[in-house]
């Protein structure tokens, strides 16, 4: 298990593109991911934003309030929505270093997966950089509890585990549980090609109140009265929870570094993600952090695009 104590912090090896439709706006995103060097962290660079901060690092102190999706928001009042599936594929494929350059306020939701995003950061290839990966450990219990009675825990654990518990009204869902450990290969393998899921009539009221122009049975598992209205089904028997395990992996990531605890949590969302990981810096004596002085520290690190890619290649 020591290994994992001295983990190295990764990046990218080059630069990787990929364009796709965003959900809200249902226009056309280009995204670039750029090679960062160590400490530099997961930080999102708005192309389109002039005369204001374009950066915004991918941060617990930048979540800012969405209900539908994760949207993280600078100083200035820029900001960047619907990363979730983003970070959980760089929190699954242990990516700490990568800056994200994007030339509007939302991220594509390609197939409503983190698939395609995997396959892309493979592709490029990740490399070890000369630092090690700072984690966070916790060491006493940490619980929140919101309305309807979502529940998200935080315990002690040698691993990162989440124990997720799903349940929905339609029967097409109805109550699932999955237990996920992450190791090496799991995520890839398990989680990344779960879709994200919606319920017919939400796609009807979403598309009344403007948003959601982009949303189709090509990015979504659209569920209505017991059936599932996507051609071919599902891509696994347990997609519904899994995705919400991908939400909840990529919402935890906002951290900034590594985390050792076992996650348990019925009926997770974004909001309650958050509620979580503010509760969690609320109680310093219910963790500690493994290297801490390779954290990312925001002012420090505040590298124009060029400065990062150079760093990163010298
Ligand atoms: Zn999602």
């Amino acid at each position: 298990m020591t290994s994992q104590h001295h983990a190295l912090q990764t990046s990218l090896k080059q630069v990787a593109e990929l364009r796709g439709i965003g959900l809200h706006s249902g226009r056309f995103i280009e995204v670039r991911l750029l090679p960062a060097p160590a400490g530099h962290g997961i930080v999102f660079y708005r192309t389109d934003i002039h005369g204001l901060d374009p950066l915004i690092p991918a941060l617990i102190d930048n979540i800012s309030d969405a209900r539908l999706c994760t949207r993280i928001q600078n100083a200035d009042g820029v900001s960047m929505s619907t990363i979730e599936h983003f970070m959980a594929a760089f929190h699954g494929l242990g990516l700490d270093n990568v800056l994200i350059e994007v030339d509007g306020p939302e991220m594509p939701i390609l197939d409503g997966s983190a698939i395609q995003i995997v396959t892309l950061l493979q592709q490029a290839g990740i490399v070890a950089l000369d630092k090690v990966k700072p984690v966070l450990v916790v060491t006493k219990p940490i619980e929140v509890k919101l309305e309807n009675d979502v529940v998200l825990q935080l315990l002690p654990s040698e691993t990162l585990d989440l124990d997720i518990q799903i349940d929905f009204a339609d029967p097409a869902i109805g109550r699932q549980h999955y237990h996920y450990t992450h190791q090496h290969g799991c995520f890839e393998n398990e989680l990344a090609d779960a879709r994200t899921f919606c319920m017919l009539k939400d796609v009807e009221t979403m598309r009344h109140s403007g948003l959601a122009r982009g949303g189709s049975l090509d990015n979504a598992v659209v569920v209505d009265n017991g059936s599932i209205l996507n051609q071919g089904g599902l891509r696994s028997e347990s997609e519904f929870v899994k995705h919400k395990v991908l939400d909840c992996l990529g919402d935890l990531y906002l951290l900034g570094m590594s985390l050792r605890a076992r996650v348990c949590a019925n009926k997770p969302g974004h909001a309650a993600s958050a509620a979580l990981l503010k509760a969690l810096m609320a109680s310093p004596s219910s963790f500690y952090i493994e290297n801490e002085n390779n954290l990312p520290q925001q002012s420090a690190n505040m590298h124009l695009p060029e400065a990062a890619v150079a760093l990163a290649s010298s």
